[in-house]
């Protein structure tokens, strides 16, 4: 069921206007009305989850794939250098709009954009951290 609040089920459904790239049966993709450089799309699964924690895997190849072939796209016709896949989940991370979506976004060499830094951390940390998150993920 989607969610008649949801401005991404708007979208799908056809209820709000989009730049539609690309549809098949399980995702939609459109151009973000903000972004980052031109050419910056968003995959969406049709079907309404709020982040990637609640995606069932027979979401996951499709939207992937999706994200995959608009990347080619992106360098074959908009001539991008290269292209960054992100996802936010959660506000915290950044997410605004609660409908799971692939940012795909083109990159030029010089387009001034930064990556988050990284910080420095002790091989216990790392260590501590590795061995409780491989412990869950078994
Ligand atoms: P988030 O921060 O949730 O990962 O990103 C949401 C993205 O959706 C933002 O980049 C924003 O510009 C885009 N967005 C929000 N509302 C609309 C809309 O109505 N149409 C389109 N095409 N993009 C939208
Ligand atoms: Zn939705």
């Amino acid at each position: 069921m989607n969610d008649v609040s949801c401005v991404f089920c708007k979208i799908v459904s056809g209820e709000i206007p989009s730049a539609k790239i690309y549809e098949n049966e399980i995702v939609s993709a459109f151009l973000d009305i903000k972004p980052v450089n031109p050419g910056h799309a968003l995959v969406v699964p049709k079907k309404h989850y709020a982040n990637l924690y609640e995606l069932p895997d027979e979401i996951l190849a499709p939207f992937m794939r999706a994200a995959r072939d608009i990347a080619r796209a992106l360098k074959k016709e908009l001539g991008a250098d290269g292209v960054n896949i992100e996802m936010n989940n959660d506000r915290p991370a950044g997410q605004i709009v609660s409908h799971a979506h692939l940012h795909v976004i083109p990159r030029k060499t010089d387009d001034g954009l930064r990556h988050w830094p990284g910080k420095e951390a002790s091989e216990g940390e790392m260590k501590r951290i590795a061995d409780t998150l491989a412990k869950s993920l078994v």
